[in-house]
């Protein structure tokens, strides 16, 4: 049995995110272990974006969980590596330098890596990840709740691929292109770093073209728990989406990370589905049912081309800024940019959607259905 924690909270407003926060950590149980640890907060800091975008964790929810932490050390590490831009403006666009100045944190190393190894790993028995992991006697991982054109959705078990220093995470998107074996290789990322906890912030969380250009909706809950697959589970019911379709849980439970049974998750008595799941939250543009649907090895090929999504480009939202030109991993390049337009090579595109994550502008989506190009 696996807990899931849960407090409301409406609002990034100061006073409220401390009281909600505060009895959060009361349900985490004794943490009196923490006292003097350095300890490593990893939130989502995708990309550099306003905190009202809801792309990246809150930094007033960082704060709010630094506070807590408090109580035990000061040694408080923060850090995450983008996909995009300088980790100096990562950091001012989203706040987070702020909090790290107000709170005295120190800025984690997200520029050197080091290599770790992972014999209990399905399928990558070793990682290259940042430093920071080595400098930290505990990680906490600070995720956002978002829906996500790749994964569908985003959560817990997804944000430690941000401990993958950012000019390596394009050579995983190519080892591992289909989603199964990608998320197999988040799980195994998961099951090396070994996070603490996760402490999801979903006061107001992304819904739509997520991660990156998705709205912003409120969900009014902190999520807590020691097993990232039933956090991640539990918010997927939130939202409306069944956790067996999301392969992180699906293979997260496989792998032995955690459990996604509802009978194995113990939530607040006051909690109800009932009363706190979203109806209308909006998905990422992709058929659910085409993510998780068991083929048959030879119709993969062919269910791929027929059903799978690609990406679709708004060439009159484009800036021809070209970072998805830049960020595009597959070798050669499915993008380039050809008399003033991006152009897209499908044969050679491996579907990652990076370029979507880190379009600044949100001009390219998954397309819903795929025969059409
Ligand atoms: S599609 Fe987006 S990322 Fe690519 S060039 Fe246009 S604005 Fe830039
Ligand atoms: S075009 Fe986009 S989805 Fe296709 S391989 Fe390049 S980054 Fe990935």
């Amino acid at each position: 049995m696996s807990d899931v924690f849960i407090e409301k909270c409406e609002s990034y407003n100061e006073e409220e995110l401390e009281l909600s926060m505060k009895k959060i950590f009361e349900s985490l149980g004794d943490l009196s272990f923490l006292k003097n640890k350095k300890i490593l907060l990893k939130p989502n800091l995708l990309s550099p974006k306003k905190p009202e975008k809801a792309v990246t964790t809150n930094p007033e929810f960082l704060r709010a969980v630094v506070k807590n932490l408090k109580k035990y050390t000061d040694r408080i590490y923060v850090g995450d590596s983008s996909g995009i831009g300088s980790p100096d403006l990562l950091y001012n666009v989203t706040g987070i330098k702020k909090i790290i100045e107000d709170e005295n944190l120190i800025l984690a190393d997200f520029k050197n890596k080091i290599k770790i190894e992972n014999p209990q790993g399905k399928l990558v028995k070793s990682f290259e990840v940042a430093k920071a992991f080595a400098d930290a006697d505990y990680i906490i991982s600070l995720p956002k709740l978002k829906t996500h054109a790749m994964t569908y959705y985003t959560g817990a078990v997804k944000n430690l691929f941000g401990m993958i220093p950012g000019g390596l995470k394009p050579t995983y998107h190519m080892r591992f292109p289909e989603l199964g074996l990608f998320t197999q290789m988040l799980v195994d990322l998961n099951t090396a770093i070994k996070p603490l906890m996760s402490i999801m912030d979903a006061v107001i969380g992304m819904e739509g073209n997520g991660p990156g250009n998705g709205s912003p909706r409120k969900i009014g809950l902190i999520m807590a728990s020691y097993d990232p697959v039933a956090l991640d589970s539990t918010a997927c019911r939130i939202i409306g989406i069944k956790p067996e379709k999301i392969y992180t849980n699906i293979n997260g439970v496989k792998s032995g990370l955690g459990v996604m049974d509802s009978e194995k998750i113990k939530l607040p008595e006051w909690f109800s589905f009932d009363k706190y799941s979203i109806k209308d939250f909006k998905k990422a543009s992709v058929k659910l049912n085409m993510i998780a649907l068991p083929v048959p090895k030879p119709l993969t090929d062919f269910v791929k081309k027929t059903f799978g999504r690609k990406p679709q480009f708004d060439h009159k939202k484009c800036i021809m800024c070209q970072e998805c030109v830049k960020i595009c991993p597959s070798q050669p390049k499915s993008l380039k940019a050809e008399n003033g337009r991006i152009k897209i090579n499908r044969n050679t595109c491996i579907k990652c959607f990076c370029c979507q994550e880190m379009c600044p502008v949100g001009a390219i989506k998954p397309s819903r259905f795929v025969g059409k190009s």
